[in-house]
């Protein structure tokens, strides 16, 4: 079907949503969507009030919800027994999760697809599956002190001896360690051929060697901790290196993209809820005799954050539908970054507007806003800050062009 525009050219007729969620897909966020409103929000404001704690059997059924779902195998392959989603359905999935506080959506740890093409089998059987099957759970040590960013400059080393690696060195910052039942440690090898290369290795949590030097409090109110390890000469079986000597760095990069990926969808999942939430309140809130949704300057940032989402939400399943289409890699990588600045701090202004939305309540740590507020900051942080986002898309940029990054 054509018509003809004020040129008189034909122009092909659009007639339903150019992006429209997959069936598939729209079914994960009904799932996800009735599980979060169920059992996860209900439980934020005890988190917050309790150092994000839930009573035993509260998590304990949260968690096992998940596994029934199969969501620690969203992204693992079918003959491992995963659900081998689709990236589209992955970033629905994580949309939703976004929409609930305090963490609460990590109820379950991931068996990624990078794992099943770079362990062993016997590393599958012994660190993969169990995570599949909620037995065991995993930390990631990479960041050290002096190299967050700049993950090329990292100082903690392995370095061979015998059937065994010997690993020195301080990590930061290792997210849900207190939960973990091993590391997957970052280090740069130490002598041998490799020398200087990374690599990557599990790491039993109880080794001998390891030393928690502080658990720091953050913004915000999360189960998971973040707590500082030092590991002098922790000894670790040569079995326990993942892939080859010299493959740390790409293993990285996959799970940078899809991260990156994830983390923009629970992005537009927070902003979504704090714009119903702002929305609800600003009908409802009496000010001089009206709802505060009648003054403009109320209604001017409810149209700021509603537009900015629908940005957000575009670049995000857009991009995760061109993983699904096996784009690039490079352009990917680039899209990745760009989707993870974009909504990052989209959802950042959203949570300040819709503090400001709702006033004194808005800085009340019971108010959904308040805690987004704090929640969000971090967002624009990990997994590269929005600085290293900007180079990433400005080296593409430069090296591929506009064309090549974003047609
Ligand atoms: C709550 C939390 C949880 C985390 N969880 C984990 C985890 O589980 N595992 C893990 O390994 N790490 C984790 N991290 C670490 C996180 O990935 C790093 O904090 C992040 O990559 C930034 O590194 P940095 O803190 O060293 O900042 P720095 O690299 O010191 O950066 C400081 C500032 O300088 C800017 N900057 C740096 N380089 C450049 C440049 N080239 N150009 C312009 N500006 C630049 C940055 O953007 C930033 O504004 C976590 C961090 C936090 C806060």
């Amino acid at each position: 079907m054509s018509r003809s525009n004020a040129t008189g050219a034909a122009v092909a007729a659009v007639d339903g949503p150019i992006f429209e969620l997959p069936e598939a897909a729209r079914a994960w966020q009904r799932k996800m969507r009735g599980f979060v409103d169920e059992e996860l929000i209900p439980w934020e404001v005890e988190a917050e009030l309790h150092g994000g704690e839930l009573p035993a059997d509260v998590r304990a059924r949260q968690r096992a919800t998940a596994l029934t779902f199969g969501l620690p195998g969203m992204d693992a392959p079918r003959e491992h027994s995963g659900l081998a989603l689709s990236i589209l359905e992955q970033v629905a999935i994580y949309e939703q999760l976004g929409r609930v506080t305090n963490a609460l959506g990590w109820c379950f740890s991931e068996a990624h697809r990078w794992m099943f093409e770079s362990c062993s089998a016997e590393q599958i059987e012994r660190y993969v599956k169990p995570i599949l099957r909620g037995e065991r759970h995993e930390c990631y040590a990479i960041t050290e002190a002096e190299s967050g960013s700049d993950v090329e400059g990292i100082q903690a080393t392995a370095r061979r001896d015998g059937d065994d690696y010997l690993i020195d060195g301080e990590k930061w910052y290792v997210t849900g360690a207190n939960h973990a039942d091993f590391f997957i440690l970052q280090a740069k090898l130490e002598g041998g051929r490799n020398h200087g290369a990374h690599a990557l290795f599990f790491i039993e949590a109880g080794s001998p060697g390891i030393e928690m030097l502080s658990n720091p409090l953050f913004s915000h109110t999360y189960a998971s901790h973040h707590p500082t390890y030092r590991f002098a000469a922790v000894r670790v079986p040569a079995a326990n290196l993942i892939g080859r000597e010299g493959d740390g760095m790409s293993y990285s990069y996959a799970w940078f993209r899809r991260e990156r990926l994830m983390i923009a969808a629970r992005c537009c999942g927070a902003a979504e809820r704090l714009i119903d939430e702002a929305t609800a309140f600003a009908s409802q809130r009496m000010v001089s005799g009206q709802p505060i949704a009648q003054f403009q300057a109320i209604q001017f940032m409810l149209a700021d954050c509603v537009t900015e989402l629908w940005a957000a939400r575009l670049m995000t399943y857009e991009a995760a539908a061109a993983h699904d289409r096996g784009a690039d890699l490079k352009t990917l990588h680039a899209r990745c970054s760009m989707v993870k600045l974009y909504a990052s701090e989209m959802a950042n202004r959203v949570a300040d507007r819709a503090v400001q939305i709702f006033g004194g309540r808005g800085y009340m740590r019971e108010n959904v806003a308040e805690r987004f507020f704090r929640e969000l900051r971090v967002d624009r942080i990990w997994e590269g800050t929005s600085e290293i986002q900007r180079l990433i898309i400005a080296r593409g940029l430069l090296k591929r062009g506009r064309a090549g990054l974003i047609g």
